[in-house]
């Protein structure tokens, strides 16, 4: 297949199941986001509204207009959302407000923005196609990834550290800014993993809250060998795409389920 540029996103699914890549990019077939990716989003866009003005006011907007922001947002996209029979939109909503509220409360005030939602495209003496991307949110010479998660922090630690798409950013910042990155993080927003452990915020639901949302962040740098890796795994992923190399990941994978891959129950049946 004929590719005129690569993206992080597009690296990181090759690498997690090039059949997965190939029904998206080469078959062009979309699937609805399910209800996290929904919620994941909203949080997203309503953080990105409030520090893109900040950049300018040096001011966080009150609590209550960004989670007006995401509930608008939320109501809007929830339409459009892949449910599961047993899921409740309101429930994911309801979280949504909970770890956005504390993300404000915590993170927000300790951030400056410099850049928000920055767009990049990086292009290589050697290389003939640009590497195309977006990163969530720089400040204080710091990337930042926004994530929403039910991992633990022992494991967000370990990808902060090793991401390959925080890679990919510090490369693009290191091409943009003629200068390395002070750090890469990710700033996780943990989801409860059980009822009892529903996360709430003392500005959301008093009368229920059981446990003070968490919200942390976790920083990691990334050195020239881990760049110069990238820019390899790049060039190899770029190789197998063009050559149209495309294979079904392990079954036992737990990303290979119909949970995690929306083309688990339709397409891939039939590869
Ligand atoms: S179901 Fe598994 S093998 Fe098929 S595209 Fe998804 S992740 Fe890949």
């Amino acid at each position: 297949m004929k590719i005129d540029h690569l993206s992080p996103s597009q690296i990181a699914m090759y690498l997690k199941c090039s059949l997965q890549y190939f029904f998206r990019y080469h078959e062009g077939i979309k699937i609805p986001p399910k209800g996290i990716m929904t919620q994941s989003n909203c949080i997203h866009r309503a953080v990105e509204t409030n520090f893109k003005q900040k950049i300018v006011t040096f001011l966080d907007l009150p609590i209550s207009d960004v989670l007006d922001d995401f509930s608008t947002e939320f109501d809007e996209r929830k339409h459009d959302t892949a449910w599961y029979e047993d899921e409740k939109p309101a429930a994911f909503k309801d979280q949504g407000y909970n770890l956005l509220g504390a993300y404000q409360e915590i993170i927000s005030p300790t951030i400056q923005p410099s850049h928000v939602e920055y767009e990049f495209s990086i292009n290589f003496d050697n290389f003939d196609i640009p590497l195309i991307g977006r990163m969530d949110l720089i400040h204080n010479e710091q990337i930042a990834d926004n994530k929403c998660t039910g991992k633990a922090p022992s494991v967000i630690l370990k990808e902060a550290e090793s991401s390959l798409q925080l890679t990919a950013y510090a490369l693009a910042y290191r091409a943009k800014f003629q200068k390395p990155e002070k750090a890469v993080s990710i700033i996780a927003l943990f989801r409860p993993k059980k009822e009892k452990e529903q996360l709430s915020h003392p500005f959301v639901k008093k009368a229920t809250r059981t446990k003070a949302a968490n919200v942390q962040t976790f920083h990691a740098t990334r050195d020239q060998a881990a760049i110069n890796r990238y820019l390899k795994l790049m060039a190899h992923v770029k190789h197998a795409i063009v050559n149209d190399i495309y294979h079904p990941c392990d079954p036992n994978n737990f990303l290979c389920s119909s949970t995690y891959c929306g083309y688990h129950d339709t397409v891939c049946k039939e590869w």
